[in-house]
């Protein structure tokens, strides 16, 4: 008879489950942590990773997950061995071990999301075919292109990336604090050059928010690397590619075949084993924050993987968040100054000016207006000129809300506390929230009022209202002018969005109507003027982020005007942000008009530390869902209690605000509440969170929360 050995599994267990995060099975070979395989559990069969007793995991303490197993259960077998596939480094299952503590998640959970979603998918028979055409790569390398001439750096780019190749002695972090259009991808470009160079085996991975909207950076990586290491050597990762797609990228690098990884926040999880340098470009932008189940922070992950990994990381933005610029602080003789090592370049490329801002105060324009009069004329010359503009509105949609004047009727979603925007292409009310669509009622539907109302704009307004401004204005070649949109509407179907940037560079459009989409990133060289049509929403939230963000995305979408500095040379033009506001004198707008990030950070700092706000305290939220707003806080309040029944570790040093109905409280009819829970001392909240979650396991599992729909916790929220 063969021996039996146990081992540790780390799986997906069902959500909620009570039971440890690590199943016992037993395996007719030892198997290295690490190595991949197919369990059963109940009556399915799943993938997991051997893990190792002492990992320390995201199980909760007294959850002792060995002997999780009522005693006298027959241990059940692995199914299947992956053998195929090399065990996962240890780095990396410390870096998801790390995740599932910090985040409050299982290491199954986390580990299981990491991995390509085939992965799960393909039996161990489908997989070995899979792995075997994987070599075709020697002739992708000889079929790319020669090398093009390396563009000669800055003063600028030259000094950072000499400061960066010296490496900072203590292994810091560099925030690179570059503006639009100083060339920061340059940087990143020569600094995964100089790490591959070093080393056969080195790695790189480069962090993008939103891969969709950066082919250029992938094309840019590829022409550079490809002739050099092969076309297979550049690998992207994020959500919008296939599952075959996904799995030939995560194997690529895995192997190490894959010497550069680009991608979406999903990427911090790649499997690297050679992992040397990383790059997180946009630093700054949420979207490197994962919104739904285990909410991490992927830049933050960044971080810690490369102090764990012993690698460089360079973390950049014309905009960094407060909480990099904060931890960047130069050494004062009173302050040790920040964890990280800050580099600047304030210079655009090509000696480029930055645009010049210019506030519209629209307390003194016509009533009603969405473009005032000098900005109409200021598009209007552009497109005269055959340059190209930008008008920037966060909101998509024709009008947020419909409305009668006779009985104040608006349009409500039945299932949220939100309004159903009004959809004029399709005729449609549409709630952004639940996803609820209905047709546009003929009449009011309470009073029967034929004249409903649109009230406030939305982009496919804009893209209407400057169509009609702009008929009769016509292009150096006397074609008519030709505006467009892009926005989550117009991009639904695969390839419309980059079908429609191609237009964007070549020239065919001359006013771009977009949302934040269309305002980071890219490379346009044609647009002198960008203008923010009604910015002043984003400021009514409560959101103590709101400045923060609104000051952001202005200064990166100001980021696209001008860039070609030949191009305004030629035309004998000027790049120009255009800012229509009824509130000129907000600190938003005057750091805005002089480009000055650093001034507008230091107010918010002094905001954020008198208010004892992050960065300068730590957060982390629950969040309750039932059907009855009661129900919903009736669970926190119990949450709360229990914490401090048990006297839990932590408990002296965070703070537990009141459970209070989230901002959308109602949401495809469920109630959603929510408690904040603040500590200066990020350990002490660590204690105190890692304490309490058995606590919340135990609480749900009471017949008096059944009613509960589900609960959460997010660590280091982004909005509160
Ligand atoms: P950022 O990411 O800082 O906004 P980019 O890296 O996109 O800026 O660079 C802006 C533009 O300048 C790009 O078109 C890029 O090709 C060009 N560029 C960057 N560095 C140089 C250089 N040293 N010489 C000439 N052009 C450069
Ligand atoms: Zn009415
Ligand atoms: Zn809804």
């Amino acid at each position: 008879m063969t021996a039996l050995f146990p081992v540790q599994i780390a799986l997906q267990m069902p959500a909620h489950s009570a039971v440890g995060h690590l199943l016992t099975y037993a395996a007719g070979a030892r198997l290295a942590p690490g190595t991949l395989v197919r369990v059963p559990l109940g009556r399915r069969e799943v993938l997991g990773v051997v893990w190792d007793d002492n990992d320390s995991c995201g199980t909760a303490p007294g959850e002792a997950p060995a002997q999780a197993l009522p005693e006298g259960t027959q241990l059940r077998a692995v199914s299947a061995v992956l053998d195929g596939i090399a065990p996962l480094p240890d780095a990396w299952r410390r870096l998801v071990a790390f995740a599932a503590r910090y985040y409050q998640r299982s290491c199954g959970e986390i580990a299981m999301a990491a991995l390509p979603p085939q992965l799960r998918e393909l039996t161990p028979e489908q997989l070995a075919r899979r792995l075997k055409p994987s070599k075709a790569a020697a002739p992708a390398a000889a079929a790319a292109g020669a090398a093009a001439p390396l563009v000669a750096l800055s003063a600028e780019q030259e000094a950072v990336v000499a400061q960066i190749a010296a490496g900072s002695a203590d292994r810091r972090p560099f925030l690179l604090y570059g503006s639009t259009g100083s060339g920061k991808t340059e940087v990143y470009l020569r600094c995964v050059q100089a790490a591959l160079d070093a080393d056969p085996q080195a790695q790189a991975l480069v962090m993008v928010p939103e891969i969709n909207l950066t082919p250029q950076l992938e094309s840019r990586f590829v022409e550079r690397f490809a002739p050099q290491y092969g076309a297979a050597a550049v690998v992207s990762m994020h959500s919008g590619m296939t599952g075959p797609q996904r799995l030939r990228s995560w194997l690529a690098a895995h192997t190490g075949q894959a010497r550069i990884v680009l991608g979406t926040r999903m990427s911090v999880f790649a499997s690297l084993p050679g992992l040397k340098v990383i790059v997180v470009d946009e630093e700054h932008d949420a979207s490197y924050k994962q919104q739904e189940g285990a909410r991490y922070s992927a830049r933050d992950l960044a971080i810690w993987r490369a102090r764990a990994h012993g690698a460089q990381i360079i973390l950049g933005s014309a905009t960094p968040s407060l909480e990099s610029w904060h931890a960047s602080r130069p050494a004062t003789p009173q302050d040790p100054g920040g964890r990280y090592l800050r580099l600047h370049m304030p210079s655009r490329i090509g000696s480029a000016a930055l645009p010049r801002v210019r506030l519209v105060d629209m307390t003194q324009q016509p009533k009603r207006a969405v473009f005032s009069p000098p900005l109409l004329a200021a598009i209007t010359e552009r497109v005269q000129r055959g340059e190209q503009s930008l008008v920037l509105l966060n909101r998509r949609g024709f009008a947020p809300v419909l409305y009668c004047a006779d009985c104040e009727w608006k349009s409500d979603c039945p299932h949220c506390s939100a309004h159903q925007v009004f959809h004029k292409n399709d005729r449609t009310l549409r709630c952004h929230h639940c996803g609820f669509t209905q047709r546009v009622p003929p009449a009011c539907p309470s009073c029967g009022n034929p004249d409903i109302l649109p009230l406030g704009k939305g982009t496919e307004q804009l893209e209407e209202e400057l169509v009609r401004l702009l008929r009769n204005v016509q292009r150096p070649d006397h074609a008519p002018a030709r505006v467009a949109r892009i926005d989550a509407d117009t991009t639904k179907t695969k390839g419309s969005l980059e079908a429609q940037l191609a237009q964007m560079h070549s020239g065919d459009i001359d006013v771009l109507v977009g949302t934040q989409m269309v305002a980071k990133g890219h490379d346009f060289r044609r647009i002198t003027l960008v203008a923010a049509v009604q910015p002043d929403n984003a400021l009514f939230s409560n959101d103590y982020r709101a400045a923060e963000r609104l000051f952001c995305l202005l200064m990166q979408a100001a980021g696209r005007a001008g860039r070609d500095a030949g191009y305004l040379q030629a035309q004998g033009s000027r790049a120009e942000m255009w800012i229509q506001t009824r509130d000129p004198q907000h600190a938003v707008f005057t750091a805005l008009r002089s480009h000055d990030y650093p001034s507008f950070a230091a107010q918010q700092l002094r905001e954020r530390e008198d208010a004892g706000m992050p960065p300068f305290a730590y957060q982390a939220l629950v969040r309750a869902d039932a059907r009855t707003q009661e129900d919903a806080q009736a669970f926190l309040h119990a949450a709360c209690q229990a914490a401090r029944e048990a006297r839990l570790p932590g408990l002296d040093e965070v703070f537990l605000f009141p459970p209070i109905p989230m901002t959308i409280q109602r949401v495809a009819n469920v109630e959603r509440a929510q408690m904040l829970l603040e500590s200066v001392d990020r350990m002490a909240l660590q204690r105190f969170l890692h304490a309490w979650q058995p606590l919340l396991h135990q609480l749900r599992a009471q017949p008096v929360h059944r009613p509960l729909v589900r609960w959460l916790v997010d660590v280091d929220p982004l909005a509160i």
